[in-house]
């Protein structure tokens, strides 16, 4: 295979080699179901409450029972968001972000087509997040909110804990979902200090395989299930469970957590290692929110006057997978939502790329990127018709 660096950590990861080892016996070897009846099959059911603690400490739980396996974040964020409003069955109010992945954005445009009232709470420039705007906009009607941990184009974290205390403060009765889907592995999580309601991880963004997903509900909350079956899962999320993907989680929620000092310390170096040699090199490189707190593996930088599809390929050409935040739609290319929300000019939207780094990321990879970069944004740079701007820019920035 010819070289892969990997600067694409925030749309999937690599399964860990530990995290595949766990998982393997239960695929030809441990294969049972662990609803039978048989010891065969029963003794599996073991594995499912050691992975639940697993990811119980993970997030902080209080008790395994608080953690429902699911598919993925996007199924997470489903179940709670729409069973919460099942049992606020009269309130038709809710409140998220402008800036949120697809997988509540659409659940939140589906029931305001439904007859709910939406409140999309701002961002300043930097992709922080206007929380104290909460205060303003809860209501006796308000059912949820929805707020992520930490964005997934530009990497900010947002205070979770300070809008659980101001919705709560405000209305004990609406419920408070966090995407968790970001963070987890990436910043330290816990949802008893924090005091949320309902928690989505998901395991492909950590190192486990994709297909499994966490949910943390607070004890004491019942939601219905969104499809029904069985008893598995407590009843939430039933079918036969995945598990070898839900031992896989576990040791990855593990792993993860004794991770956590290297990707605050370690990680965080290189990406700013990165950040810092792109911008001594490319005059027209800025990047995004780098005066607030954002997960130390993620970083958004806008090169203006280019498309961001065009540097995506060329990259790819050399080798580095990285993502740009544009949505292809019908034929269109839709800059980030998130982007849009920041205000970010036209002239940068376009043209923003997020590299995003693991655990696995080397400080070779790190300078074999720096060596690449800038030699192809100059070369695209030639492409762009914006010639007289850059020009400006080029002289403006001293290059
Ligand atoms: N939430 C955020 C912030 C994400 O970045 C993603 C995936 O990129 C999801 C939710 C959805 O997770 P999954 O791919 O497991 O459905």
């Amino acid at each position: 295979m010819e070289k892969i660096i990997y600067l694409d950590n925030n749309a999937t990861t690599k399964v860990d080699e530990r995290v595949l080892e766990k998982m393997l016996p239960f695929y030809c070897e441990q294969y049972g179901n662990p609803s039978s009846m048989h010891s065969f099959g029963g003794n599996v059911s073991k594995y499912l409450a050691h992975a639940r603690e697993q990811v119980a400490d993970f997030v902080g739980a209080q008790n395994p029972y608080e953690i429902t396996f699911t598919g993925c974040g996007t199924e997470s964020a489903n179940i709670a968001i729409r069973g919460a409003l099942e049992i606020n069955k009269t309130r038709k109010h809710i409140i998220t972000t402008k800036v949120e992945h697809p997988c509540v954005m659409n659940t939140y445009k589906w029931l305001e087509k439904r007859g709910y009232k939406v409140t999309y709470l701002d961002v300043n420039s930097e992709g922080e997040l206007l929380v104290d705007e909460l205060k303003d906009v809860i209501t006796d009607d308000t059912a949820l909110v929805s707020i992520m941990w930490a964005n997934n184009e530009t990497g900010v974290v947002f205070p979770v804990e300070k809008a659980a205390k101001i919705i709560k403060d405000k209305n004990p009765k609406t419920f408070f979902y966090v995407d968790g889907v970001q963070a987890s592995g990436k910043i330290p999580m816990d949802v008893s200090k924090a005091n949320i309601d309902m928690l989505g991880i998901s395991g492909h963004k950590f190192h486990a395989p994709k297909g499994v997903g966490a949910l943390y509900v607070k004890r004491g909350i019942l939601l219905p299930p969104l499809i029904l079956g069985g008893h598995q899962e407590r009843g939430l999320r039933p079918g036969t469970e995945n598990v070898s993907g839900i031992v896989g989680i576990g040791e990855a929620a593990q792993l993860a957590k004794s991770y956590l000092e290297d990707e605050g310390t370690r990680v965080k170096a290189l990406r700013d290692e990165l950040e810092r040699g792109i911008v001594k090199k490319v005059f027209n490189a800025k990047i995004n929110s780098t005066k607030a707190q954002r997960v130390p593996n993620t970083s958004n930088i806008s090169f203006e006057y280019i498309e961001g599809e065009l540097m995506l390929l060329h990259f790819a050409d050399a080798g580095i997978c990285a993502s740009s935040g544009s949505a292809c739609t019908s034929g269109s290319l839709e800059p980030s939502h998130v982007l849009k929300a920041m205000g970010v000019p036209f002239t940068c939207l376009h043209g923003s790329i997020r590299f995003s780094l693991s655990r696995f990321t080397t400080k070779e990879e790190i300078d074999y990127a720096l060596s690449v970069i800038p030699p192809i944004i100059e070369k695209i740079n030639g492409y762009s018709p914006y010639q007289k701007e850059l020009k400006e820019l080029k002289e403006l920035r001293n290059f």
